[in-house]
């Protein structure tokens, strides 16, 4: 019998190099509280990415819950409903209001000319996300942050190693976070940071990490426990070494898969640049909900797990409000993420995209 194939798998370094940071941690006992490896983790991640800081962070959702609290956020907050529960969740649990405006039918994120519409007095922040990795239009958002004194929140969680006009993704927004969950390109199993170019916030994101305390162990703000442990950095120092390669493996089995996707008239792709794009999720957009929910089943039948990424579009669930955003209804119906990770194999390609293609 052929082993199940799932959405995705981690990217992880040869065991014996993760040790080798485990080894250094059992002889310093130092294992978190902004130890040295986490100290190393920022520094590499922020030559990588080419930003002047990096926080980690013990992960991605509570990456936005800081930077929500640092920048004194409180009214409502512009976001998109094509996303995962996480961005939602965080506004509501600081208690802001999300309210969610419509996508664009071709990059699936945030439509700008939408959020203007959804601007009131009470809005205070827009918090859109770079979905699947391809960067949100930021210079209209930064335009129409700047117009009405909004401040911009990024969820990045989908981008790393994404550049745009030769710059990091990272660096546009007031903060932008990310996720180094196991399930991203770049893991510390559970993980994330927050960038941002004002050292202020930045220092103030430090101290809100680790309970509210300054250097010098004061009490000096709100806080909370949000801090990376040194096995988590660790993980991440091992594996930052891969992720040039990571990547590059993805975008040739993303590209194997258009090759033998490109010319099926049901299915079509997200719109992206292919040098800002990191190639972390093999997004397909089917021409019906009911062919995709018969694609899924014929791929279940061959053991093949493919994901619906992101349903439903959160303006349906019951927590939230729900205005009617038609472009992001019936984009969220129709999309899977099919499997991608660096051990697929190109047989294991050929096979998802032949149940995909055959009986139409
Ligand atoms: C993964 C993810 C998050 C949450 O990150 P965690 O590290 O799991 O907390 C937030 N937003 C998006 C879009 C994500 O994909």
């Amino acid at each position: 019998m052929n082993k199940p194939i799932y959405v995705t798998q981690p990217s992880l370094a040869p065991l014996e190099e993760v040790n080798e940071y485990l080894r250094q941690i059992w002889e310093s006992g130092i294992m978190t509280h902004n130890g040295p490896l986490m100290q190393r983790l920022e520094k590499e991640v922020s030559e990588y990415e080419g930003v002047p800081d990096t926080i980690c962070l013990a992960n991605g959702t509570c990456a936005m819950q800081l930077a929500i609290r640092a920048l004194d956020l409180e009214g409502e907050i512009i976001t998109t409903p094509f996303t995962f529960i996480a961005t939602a969740n965080v506004i509501a649990w600081e208690r802001c209001t999300p309210v969610f405006v419509d996508i664009d039918p071709d990059t699936w994120n945030i439509d700008p000319d939408k959020i203007e519409d959804a601007i009131s007095d009470k809005t205070v922040a827009v918090l859109p996300v770079h979905v699947f990795s391809a960067p949100c239009d930021v210079a209209r958002i930064q335009q129409i942050a700047g117009e009405h004194g909004l401040k911009v929140i990024y969820d990045a969680a989908h981008a790393m190693c994404v550049k745009l006009n030769g710059k990091s993704i990272m660096s546009y927004g007031d903060v932008s976070c990310t996720s180094f969950h196991a399930t991203k390109l770049f893991n510390t199993c559970e993980g994330g940071a927050c960038f941002t170019e004002n050292k202020e916030l930045a220092s103030r994101i430090r101290k809100m990490r680790f309970f509210g305390f300054d250097e010098m162990k004061e009490i000096v703000d709100d806080g909370i426990n949000a801090k990376m442990t040194e096995i988590a950095a660790g993980l991440g120092l091992a594996n930052l070494r891969y992720l040039d390669e990571v990547r590059k493996k993805r975008r040739d089995k993303y590209e194997f898969y258009r090759s033998l996707l490109d010319s099926c008239g049901f299915i079509s792709f997200q719109k992206y640049d292919p040098e800002e794009y990191n190639y972390s999720y093999m997004p397909i957009l089917f021409d019906s909900e009911e062919r995709l929910l018969c694609k899924l089943e014929q791929l279940a039948n061959a053991k093949i797990y493919p994901r619906r990424y992101f349903y439903p579009s959160l303006n349906n669930i019951e927590l939230f409000s729900h205005p009617k955003l038609p472009v992001a209804n019936a984009v969220a119906k129709r999309i899977a993420c099919l499997p991608l990770y660096n051990k697929l194999s190109d047989s294991s390609i050929r096979t998802i995209c032949s149940v995909l293609l055959e009986n139409g």
